[in-house]
């Protein structure tokens, strides 16, 4: 008997798109993969929009994604979520942190930080300093990590280790514009709808051991990851920087495209529109198929 209990919990789900614009092909892919995933575990899938950072947010882009998700066939389950409505869930949490007594506020600036190294490794400067009650409406908050490995097994990726002293430094969990941290607030949110598996691109590998970090330091459960090679063009440029990266057109060839791409066996012969093409996907899923890579070139007409 494995000893995770996580195992037994029904399955949920997520796809957490940002507002900053269209949905493009690399984002359909992550919806693709955890809607998969989820329908053949017969699992919930939920919605949630990104807009911590609300000098990011593109108006009405949130309701453009959901018109495209619509249209591509998706169904989700519960309300839509916005993270800008649960800035007091990640209020709690920060105070929960704090009595932890592992933050301190960073003053440093990015040219400051800069000008010591280019790792984007935080060297601790701020960790021993006494910061003046002026200073502190103009910091930033770090949370101090352990030298221990965390490591974990992804889906696809199999295993991950980081040492976070090592490869990432104190990392900041509220920024200087008063926002609070990505690695933060996704923890958070992940927590709040219990969402049990997380399945999205290879560039939030990487971002991992420190979310697992923090469900430790919170005593959160740990979801389960899988993480899906991220879609380039042959000149290597990661989709989303494309300007080709507009909306995607939510036809059958396009779902087929992405399906493949994530190394699902199916034939375009086998489906005939949109319906067929989710049954025959989600029965046939199979998420060892997604290859065990970073990236892939994908042609996208
Ligand atoms: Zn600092």
């Amino acid at each position: 008997m494995k000893k995770n209990n996580s195992i037994q919990k029904p399955y949920r789900g997520r796809f957490a798109p940002s507002p900053s614009g269209e949905l493009h092909f690399g984002s359909l892919l992550a919806a693709m993969a955890s809607y998969a995933d989820a329908r053949h575990h017969n699992g919930s899938w939920l919605l949630r929009i990104d807009d911590i950072d609300q000098a990011r947010v593109v108006k009405h882009s949130d309701q453009h994604i959901l018109n495209t998700l619509e249209q591509c066939g998706f169904e989700w389950d519960e309300k839509v979520s916005y993270q800008s409505q649960c800035i007091h869930h990640y209020q709690s949490a920060l105070e929960k942190l704090n009595q932890a007594k592992l933050n301190y506020p960073c003053t440093c600036s990015r040219k400051q930080l800069k000008a010591l190294s280019d790792s984007g490794i935080y060297p601790g400067l701020c960790r021993h300093k006494i910061v003046r009650d002026s200073d502190d409406k103009n910091s930033a908050i770090r949370i101090k990590v352990s030298s221990e490995h965390i490591s974990f097994i992804d889906q696809i990726q199999q295993s991950y280790r980081q040492k976070l002293s090592q490869d990432v430094g104190d990392f900041i969990i509220y920024r200087r514009d008063n926002v609070f941290s990505y690695q933060l607030s996704v923890v958070v949110d992940d927590f709040q709808s219990a969402i049990t598996h997380i399945v999205r691109g290879y560039d939030l590998l990487d971002s991992t051991p420190r979310q697992i970090y923090l469900q430790q330091l919170l005593s959160y459960p740990q979801p389960q990851y899988a993480h899906i090679p991220l879609a380039v063009s042959e000149k290597n440029l990661k989709l989303s920087k494309l300007s080709q990266a507009k909306k995607i057109n939510c036809n059958l060839n396009t779902l087929v495209l992405a399906a493949h791409f994530l190394g699902q066996e199916m034939g375009q012969n086998e489906v005939d529109n949109i319906d067929d093409f989710w049954q025959n996907l989600i029965s046939n899923w199979e998420i060892n198929r997604v290859p065990r890579m970073e990236k892939q070139v994908i042609i996208y007409p």
